[in-house]
């Protein structure tokens, strides 16, 4: 409206965009796979399939293994983590990194460069898998909230969400989690927060909308305006 009042001080707060790493910036599934099939091969115990594997992405390592023993007493979850660490840090340094989605990273430049957007990444990986995927894609200090593993309960635990939002000081009204996974919806919602699905990652649709995605995108492009839809003032219809 063009009546409205345009000084400084009438201008809403930031909206926070909170992105999950791991099937919504980077498609890391091959390398996960990889180390996971090292992992228990190493131990001499049967692998799980693959669908089985990419549910438990999001996940800390603990809780990921949690999951896959299925409770039996006998799963060396402890061992297990280890292996998994020792086995993804050797295919690290063979492999290429992980690609980017298409899009992701030209939406996220785009975004990143707006006064009125904040941007914050909410992932399982550890602090040094972060370090190593921005500066393999040219994007260090493009977040400026980053919250890991290594500082919270895992996904869907709210605590990275509250976290990010209170290091920024923006309520839960206006900041949005983007992820692939249930664990980032329900951690969204968990911490009063938006939550936008993303069709491209690791858990199907359906389940995404049955944890309570706010909206569901499935093109990078579609998340500024996805966004704008969820916050009044928030990002643009284009970057
Ligand atoms: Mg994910």
């Amino acid at each position: 409206m063009s009546l409205a009042p345009t000084s400084p001080a009438a201008a809403p707060d930031p909206v926070l965009a909170l992105f999950d790493c791991d099937g919504t910036l980077v498609d890391s599934q091959h390398m996960i796979v990889a180390a996971m099939v090292d992992a228990y091969a190493g131990r001499g115990l049967v692998v799980p399939d693959r669908a089985r594997v990419l549910s438990i992405v999001g996940l800390s390592l603990r809780e990921a293994f949690t999951v896959l023993g299925a409770g039996d007493p006998a799963f060396p979850v402890e061992e297990m983590v280890e292996a998994y660490r020792s086995a993804f840090m050797v295919l690290r340094d063979r492999e290429p990194p992980e690609p980017m989605f298409p899009f992701s990273r030209d939406t996220l430049d785009g975004l990143r460069r707006r006064d009125d957007m904040l941007l914050g990444m909410v992932t399982g990986k550890a602090k040094r898998g972060v370090v190593r995927v921005l500066a393999a894609n040219a994007m260090d200090g493009w977040f400026a909230t980053v919250q890991t593993a290594d500082d919270a309960p895992s996904k869907p635990h709210p605590a990275m969400v509250l976290q990010a939002m209170e290091e920024m000081g923006i309520s839960g009204a206006r900041t949005v989690v983007i992820g692939d996974t249930t664990y980032d919806i329900e951690m969204a919602k968990a911490a009063g927060a938006h939550a936008i699905g993303v069709s491209w990652g690791y858990h199907p649709v359906g389940s995404l909308v049955t944890a309570g995605a706010d909206r569901i995108v499935d093109d990078f492009r579609d998340i500024p305006a996805a966004i704008a839809a969820l916050v009044p003032g928030g990002a643009p219809v284009t970057v």
